[in-house]
């Protein structure tokens, strides 16, 4: 599920706070430490942020440093090919974020 940590559950910090997507008390991530929130919302929990409910705003220049590096590196690919690429990756840190994040 989460690419860089087998265990987010050991390491993530959970809050009280039912979620604000739908409501569960089980693991509610508090959204402070999401830096660029898509929502005012202070609490979605694990489930809703895996099926996507509440994404991550990636930062404009982390967005811009993977356009970068999938250009460069599949530089003989189409363009509509490298905006798939760029868009899993995107996608992917948008629902599961890497651990240090939440
Ligand atoms: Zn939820």
């Amino acid at each position: 599920m989460y690419k860089y940590f087998n265990d987010p559950l050991k390491y993530a910090d959970f809050i009280d706070k039912p979620c604000e997507k739908c409501g569960s008390e089980k693991n509610c991530l508090d959204t402070i430490y999401f830096d660029y929130r898509s929502d005012e919302i202070e609490s979605v929990c694990m489930d809703c942020l895996d099926k996507g409910k509440a994404l991550m705003k990636i930062p404009n220049y982390i967005y811009q440093r993977i356009c970068d590096e999938v250009k460069r590196y599949f530089e003989n690919e189409s363009e509509d090919e490298i905006k798939r690429k760029i868009d899993i990756i995107i996608g992917d840190l948008q629902r599961t974020p890497p651990i240090l994040w939440i």
